[in-house]
């Protein structure tokens, strides 16, 4: 593993990394703090449909997101979502989309290291000042103010001005990692050179071949409109006028390429010349060019988050790999119009979403390109907006996985796009105004996986990490370069020098082909930061745990497996020399394990005072695993027997919290908190606030919010010190998730929830913890990040959904950062976007690695702009609009009420609908009509509403519910997804035919059935993937074959109670059930449990509570909500 990079002391740039500055102007960011009103459907942005300003904000309550007493913190007001929610005015009726006119200024000038850029269209932005309103209506008290005191970090941010990153993190390289030259030019007022501590290169070319106009000269990006003409508008009105619109955004012609820009400079000959390199050692320098400080080391497969080590070749990212004809040829295209960097980017690239299909642990590729096939350029274009009528077509379900939709780009920028896997919009054509957004009346967002497990990551070492002067952008593959001495920004449209360094790229060993440097070619790029970007050594990995050990936690037997599973896996946790562990166990009293270096056993100390709770040796309870592994091990072995006769019931848990925090504040690093009951004692105790009487009977759902702020304000301490909590809850009764779960929603931590654990009477529930463990012990981890994520000027982001801390506008907060965390943004249209055709989108994540490396990971998805409802409609993403629907239900559900969070759910679905009909349809036609691309819209709003977190008229418990809420916050799209709408297969008749093979195995490829018991049968057996848990539905006529060659049992009334698992039989149906469920499970990070269930079984409710498309007591069946929302719309 590369130690390039951190040896050194200070740096400066990175830090910037993700951010010192601010991203894309202050009229940009609005963010949270101002609360413009996003996706408002007003017409404009003072939009009319804003009564929600009028209405009373909810009370801020400690909500679970939201609010709380730090309210007033624009930072967590990021995490308010909820506002625009709660500001619907009325409950029935409303959308979650549109948000209050919060007015109100920024609480602080965003940081604007910005100067002026020379392209006219920046100016106006930098001129615009944010909507002046004032925050009267504003959720948060002092908007002005960015951080409440109390939680305010130990650095002083600087005053304003400044690129929030420079402020924060607190301490460690990310605060750090600025060199002084670095700090003063970005505080000094010339903003344009702020922090870019790269010299410029000594000549540059003056001669523009463009002039830095503003915005996108309409020729020259990408050309995927023919001829430098602007895509003609879309008919809005028939159906079929798309049809001849479309294609110019489609594919190119077969004719000659489209105009890219102006002069690319002739590259082909060097091309022909590219010589991938060899695969270097992490850090290595690459070698014998000029400069000797680039180095391309690829993937290094622990970072790349891949147990199975790829061959040595692949190491260079792509470039080892690329395709024998394009090293051969000259330059294909290079007497076209188009861009070079384009054309270069994609002859290595023609399977470009190729690196991130496989799934992390598991075969998955084949699966994945299936469905990449399926998303041909074409397939999305006429297909999208076929009128389908949803209350005559019922079976509306693909046999397979949905890909999500190709945005209609050029097949050139498609095949480096960013893969949909990571970075995902809801609307994959962008509306040009914020008026034609508000009128489609779908949410626009963006759904991010940035720390996703990748098989292929391009990874590169330079001394010069170029990033635009003004806006702070990485290079990228959507950029334009005017010459090869001057790059435009495709988020800013500054014009940039190309420094000299650039100029060399390493993979062909030739000098001046800018526009081939990986960071061109990859929309997906890691940077090890150079060794000057650091003042300090980025810090150790460090992992403390802290475990319950009440007569409650020993008796569900948790201590074993926990203590097991680490010894099992204490050398795969990630981390190097200087890796650090301990300790704290806690019942009515704190714990402590002095594991010093030189002790013949561990020694335990007794902490009893819980109220002023203090460390008795502070040296001796982090040490270095290496050093003193065995004394760990000796102690882990002998945990579990340690309290076995304990009759302690009592929990101070938050004391343990606080010791823990104090024990980790001067490294940061990462908090695991194992906990089995409520916490009865001291600071942070809490009192069980659910009723299960009231549970089915409750007109709304109470205690959605948290009881005490102790753990959120516990939670963004740890933030500041770069401390993440996970929060393990093992438990059979109520513990108040919704107060506990904060702890690590504002720390960035992970929330895993065992129900009803215990050792011996939920297995399954023990094989989850189990492999849940190993894959928590053995996954990547990133410490002290930071994310921040940009886009085109005119677009501003605004509403965080997921787990960490909003530290300014756009800067998330992660003191931890791991590959199974998503997050979602809301975003709006600040400026109408009328001369571009596309706009960008860049996620920066910076973190240290476990080996004590700083590197950035950076994705930027590049998306066409639209003019036309139908283009809008065309590119929609069902299902990234129904997760981030379901993010903003949650904190609605919170702020507000859950009847109001559903109301707005359904209002989501007839609103677009209804705008479709009324403004894409012409040709008007009975029925309920959606774009095909739409089409299960409605029915992922019913399963919504049947959802654990949103249903009424259920016993759901409160616990439960809250979870749902967390994990449709931090999950990733494609398992929300699963949770939303599980896939239903039938499995007693699975066969060959269509089979994946994959790693020499057979994968049967069931069709996905509808979830109604009327595609059940009484003679069959079916498998619903929820995401976190399978059931294996045996029908009570089951054929006898499945019975005895999967199951084992020679009948139905043999099939145990509570089997959790398929034997291991040794045949042909044995066998291809067990791949296939093995094969799911393969897919997802956590573990998967599984029910067998037989009619008579307990779990057979939960199993028919999924059945969506049914009616039930208190719910719809889908043909039922189909006719309701048809008479919404015919209102
Ligand atoms: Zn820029």
């Amino acid at each position: 593993m590369s130690t390039a990079g951190f040896n050194s002391q200070n740096g400066t740039g990175t830090g910037t990394g993700t951010g010192q500055t601010y991203t894309n102007g202050p009229s940009q960011n609005p963010v949270a703090l101002q609360q413009l009103p996003g996706v408002n459907y007003g017409m404009t942005h003072q939009s009319t449909y804003n009564p929600m300003q009028a209405k009373a904000p909810a009370p801020p309550g400690p909500g679970l997101y939201p609010s709380g007493p730090y309210q007033p913190a624009p930072p967590v007001s990021s995490y308010q979502p909820g506002p625009p929610l709660t500001s619907y005015p009325s409950a029935p009726g409303q959308s979650l989309l549109s948000r209050p006119q919060m007015g109100g200024p920024p609480p602080h000038t965003p940081p604007q290291s910005a100067s002026p850029s020379p392209g006219p269209r920046l100016l106006p932005a930098q001129a615009t000042p944010p909507p002046p309103a004032v925050s009267s209506s504003s959720y948060y008290q002092n908007p002005q103010q960015p951080m409440a005191p109390a939680w305010q970090y130990n650095t002083a941010p600087p005053p304003m001005g400044p690129p929030a990153s420079m402020s924060a993190p607190p301490r460690g390289p990310v605060a750090n990692h600025m060199n002084p030259a670095a700090s003063l030019a970005a505080t000094a007022p010339p903003p344009s050179s702020a922090a870019y501590s790269t010299a410029p290169p000594p000549h540059m070319s003056q001669s523009a071949t463009q002039p830095p106009g503003p915005g996108m000269p309409p020729t020259s990006l990408h050309g995927y409109t023919q001829t430098g003409t602007a895509p003609p508008p879309m008919n809005p009105i028939a159906p079929h006028a798309y049809q001849p619109g479309r294609p110019a955004y489609g594919p190119p012609p077969t004719g000659p390429p489209p105009t890219m820009k102006p002069a690319p400079p002739p590259t082909g000959p060097t091309m022909a010349n590219a010589t991938p390199p060899p695969p270097k050692a992490d850090g290595a320098v690459a070698g014998n060019g000029p400069q000797a400080s680039n180095s391309y080391n690829h993937v290094d497969n622990k970072m790349a988050g891949l147990t199975q080590p790829g061959p040595p070749g692949r190491h260079l990212g792509h470039y080892p790999s690329l395709p024998p004809g394009y090293q051969n040829t000259s330059a294909p295209h290079a007497t076209s119009n188009i861009h070079p960097a384009m054309q270069a980017a994609t002859q290595p690239y023609t399977r470009a979403p190729q690196p991130y299909q496989q799934m992390p642990g598991g075969p998955g590729p084949a699966q994945l390109s299936s469905s990449l096939a399926a998303m041909s350029l074409q397939s999305s274009t006429p297909e999208a907006l076929r009128v389908v009528n949803l209350v005559q077509e019922r079976n509306l379900l693909p046999p397979n996985a949905i890909p999500a939709p190709t945005p209609c780009l050029t097949q050139d920028l498609q095949k480096i796009n960013c893969s949909p896997e990571v970075f995902r919009c809801t609307l994959t054509s962008i509306p040009q105004t914020q008026s034609l957004l508000n009128k489609a009346k779908m949410p626009l967002g963006l759904l991010l996986h940035p720390f996703k497990d990748l098989s292929q990551l391009p990874v590169v070492t330079s001394s010069t990490i170029v990033r635009c002067r003004s806006c702070r952008t990485y290079i990228n593959p959507f950029v334009s370069f005017l010459d090869q001495r001057r790059w435009k920004c495709n988020l800013c449209f500054r014009v940039n020098d190309v420094p000299e360094e650039f100029m060399y790229n390493p993979v062909s060993r030739s000098y001046g082909e800018p526009h081939k440097r990986p960071e061109v070619q990859n929309a997906t790029i890691e940077f090890i930061a150079p060794s000057e970007y650091m003042l300090r050594p980025p810090q150790p990995a460090v992992y403390l745990f802290v475990l319950d050990v009440s007569h409650n936690a020993v008796e569900t037997g948790y201590l074993n497996v926990f203590c097991q599973s680490l010894l099992e896996n204490i050398n795969a946790l990630p981390g190097d020399s200087r890796t650090k562990v301990g300790f704290i166990t806690f019942d009515s009293t704190i714990h402590f394990y002095n594991l010093q270096e030189g002790l013949s056993q561990p020694q335990m100390l007794i902490v009893s005072d819980i109220e002023d709770i203090f460390l008795p040796t502070p040296d001796s309870l982090l040490v270095n695993l290496n050093e003193c592994k065995e004394l760990v091990q000796d102690l882990l072995k002998s945990l579990p027997t340690l309290f076995e006769k304990t009759m302690e019931t009592q929990s101070a848990l938050g004391s343990a919290l606080q010791a823990a925090f104090k024990l980790l504040s001067p490294t940061g690093g990462r908090l695991s908190v194992f906990q089995t009951q409520l916490p009865n004692l001291g600071v942070g105790a809490l009192q069980s606030r659910e009723d299960p009487n009231q549970r089915a009977s409750a007109k709304d759902i109470q205690h959605l919010s948290p009881a005490t702020d102790f753990y959120k304000k516990l939670a963004l301490d740890c933030s500041g010190q770069q401390v993440a909590v996970d929060l393990f809850l093992l438990s059979s009764q109520y513990c108040d998730l919704a107060s506990l779960g904060c702890i690590s929603r504002y720390s960035a931590g992970s929330v895993y929830y065992y129900p009803s654990y215990h050792h011996q009477y939920s297995p399954a529930q023990v094989e989850r913890f189990q492999k849940d463990l190993k894959r928590y012990f053995t996954r990547k981890i990133g410490f002290e990040a930071v994310m921040r994520i940009r886009c085109t000027k005119g677009l501003s982001i605004h509403t965080f959904h997921g787990n960490f801390f909003v530290r300014s506008t756009d800067l998330l907060s992660l003191p931890n950062v791991n590959p199974d965390a998503g997050f979602a943004v809301q975003m709006s249209i600040e400026e109408n976007l009328d001369d571009m055709q596309i706009v960008s989108f860049q996620a920066a994540l910076l973190y240290t690695s476990s080996k004590g490396e700083r590197r950035i990971r950076v994705h930027t998805l590049c998306l066409p702009v639209v003019n036309s409802l139908s283009d809008i409609f065309a590119g929609a993403d069902v299902q990234a609009i129904s997760g981030l629907l379901a993010c903003m239900a949650v904190d609605r559900s919170v702020t507000a009420s859950l009847s109001d969070a559903r109301d707005a759910m359904t209002n989501a679905a007839v609103d677009s609908l209804s705008s479709y009909r009324q403004f894409v349809l012409t040709i008007q036609q009975p029925g309920l009509l959606a774009p095909a691309c739409l089409r299960l819209f409605p029915l992922y709003i019913l399963a919504l509403l049947k959802q654990k977190a949103f249903r009424t008229g259920t016993s759901t418990r409160l616990d439960d519910r809250v979870f749902a809420m967390c994990q449709l916050k931090y999950q990733p799209l494609v398992y929300s997804m699963l949770m939303i709408h599980p896939a239903l297969y039938r499995v007693d008749d699975l066969t060959d035919e269509g089979a994946l093979n994959i790693n020499e195995r057979t994968i049967p490829q069931p069709a996905v059935h509808q979830l109604t018991v009327e595609k059940l049968c009484r003679e069959g057996a079916f498998l619903m993937d929820c995401g976190t848990v399978m059931y294996l539905w045996i029908g009570r006529n089951c054929h006898p074959n499945f019975l005895t060659q999967v199951l084992g049992v020679p009948n139905y009334a043999a099939v145990p109670e509570n089997l959790y698992l398929l034997p291991e039989l040794d045949t042909a149906e044995s066998q291809r059930t067990r791949a296939f469920v093995g094969w799911l499970r393969d897919q997802k990070p956590f573990f998967p449990s599984l029910h067998v269930i037989r009619d008579e079984s307990q779990l057979k409710a939960s199993f028919m509570q999924n059945m969506i498309e049914d009616r039930t007591e208190s719910a719809l069946s889908y043909y039922e909500f189909l006719l309701h929302l048809q008479q919404q719309i015919s209102k």
